[in-house]
């Protein structure tokens, strides 16, 4: 079977390998020049890790990241324990892996290179079009590819073929990476918050390493208005370095590296996901087919999941079979991850002054009653339910 694969992001790098490995031929394009990942930090819940075990990329993602842990969110004020939630055991075989973007690409990548699959880097695809003899992808300027058994649409936010129409949601964030300061009082295993209300939200997640650097990094975002997010470049950076610490005293030494509004990268968000996300000889994974906020930090895992369920299908099925398995393989997971995030994010990111306060003195104590504390950590490490139902294991 020839199979496009367009998007060569995190699922994309992904479904090359696992359909390259099952003997499909595959090729990749995206749009950019040379292969590169943009952006900061993310987490690699127990679920994604799998999936990067299962690809080969986990040593390297492992030597490259950090291990979190814990999660710990504070009322900025009060300091008042709001979030809290533990992966297991300190040092132990839980936790979630925080690590750059461009770490867990350049492991992806590297498995890619050393098994031969090549990257076609300048191509931005433009649409797909299906005649008899399969489908053709479409670049602009006339040129097109194909025919193709099977196109899988991994373009994610930026998909050209995805009819999938998010709902924007009313906050963002700006995002930056910056050194992990020497005697810095916080912990380097657990990624943490400040929040006032559900208006004022700063994190600071500890990401390992990113290549050609070797001192420890961490991601730091700053939640703001959709509506701010835009004047961004306009505000002095010494007025939000006052508010950010005004809010969180101790993260000065991080905020103190922020000099120019280019190193803090304006993220929106929106939540929706397709219906029905495959067509004849198409099929979408990852943010192609569903978003949501990066509150409960699934979208990578989503994508590595995604990308394990549909080859898996190909594999064991025919083609007409494989793409209804996958969507029945990911359905619930999916959408119950899609549920929690749209009824969390809210609580930590909107102009509503009711739902901090539930999130403080009623969701916050009722947490911390058995068995929440277990339900929360499996909520968070992407297992709340099994990722890949009725599919056998790898
Ligand atoms: C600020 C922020 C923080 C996040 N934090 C987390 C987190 O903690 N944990 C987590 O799991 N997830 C997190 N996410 C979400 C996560 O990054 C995404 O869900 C994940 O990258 C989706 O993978 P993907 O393969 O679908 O798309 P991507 O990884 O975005 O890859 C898409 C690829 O398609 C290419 N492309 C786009 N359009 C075209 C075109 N027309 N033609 C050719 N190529 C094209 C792009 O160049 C890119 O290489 C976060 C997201 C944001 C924005």
């Amino acid at each position: 079977m020839k199979i496009a694969i367009c998007g060569c992001g995190i699922g994309g790098l992904a479904a090359a390998i696992l359909a390259s490995r099952a003997g499909f031929d595959v090729t990749v394009f995206d749009q950019f020049d040379t292969p590169k990942s943009v952006g900061s930090g993310l987490v690699i819940q127990p679920v994604g890790l799998s999936v990067l075990k299962q690809l080969g990329a986990a040593e390297a993602a492992l030597a490259k990241g950090a291990k979190g842990f814990h999660m710990i969110g504070r009322e900025a004020r009060s300091g008042r324990l709001v979030l809290d939630v533990t992966y297991g055991a300190p040092g132990g075989e839980n936790f979630g892996l925080g690590i750059h973007r461009a770490s867990l690409f350049s492991a992806l990548m590297d498995v890619a290179k050393a098994e031969g699959i090549a990257v076609t880097g300048q191509h931005r695809v433009i649409s797909t079009r299906l005649d008899g003899q399969g489908r053709f992808v479409d670049f602009g300027n006339g040129k097109t590819l194909g025919p193709f058994d099977l196109v899988i649409d991994t373009m994610g936010v930026g998909s050209t073929v995805s009819r999938l129409v998010a709902k924007p949601l009313p906050y963002g964030a700006i995002w930056g990476t910056v050194d992990w300061p020497e005697n810095c009082k916080l912990r380097y295993d657990c990624l943490q918050q400040r929040y006032r209300r559900a208006s004022h939200m700063i994190g600071v997640l500890p990401i390992g390493t990113i290549p050609g650097d070797v001192a420890p990094k961490a991601a730091l975002f700053w939640s703001m208005p959709r509506t701010q997010i835009k004047n961004w470049q306009h505000m002095p950076i010494d007025q939000w370095r006052r508010q950010a610490t005004a809010l969180w005293p101790d993260l000065a030494p991080f905020t103190d590296q922020i000099t120019d509004h280019s190193q803090m990268i304006p993220a929106v968000y929106g939540h929706g996901n397709l219906r029905k996300p495959f067509g004849e000889r198409i099929v979408h994974i990852g943010d192609a087919a569903h978003r949501a906020s990066p509150q409960l930090g699934q979208g990578a895992n989503m994508a590595l999941l995604d990308a394990a369920a549909l080859i898996k299908c190909l594999e064991l099925f025919s083609l007409e079979q494989a793409l209804p398995k996958y969507v029945k393989a990911r359905r619930l997971h999916t959408n119950i991850y899609q549920a929690m995030s749209w009824a969390f994010t809210p609580m930590y990111q909107s102009d509503n002054r009711a739902l901090p306060f539930l999130r403080d003195y009623v969701l916050s104590p009722l947490s911390k009653i058995p068995p929440m504390p277990t339900v929360l950590s499996s909520l968070v490490k992407g297992s709340m339910i099994d990722p890949m139902r009725k599919l056998p294991p790898s």
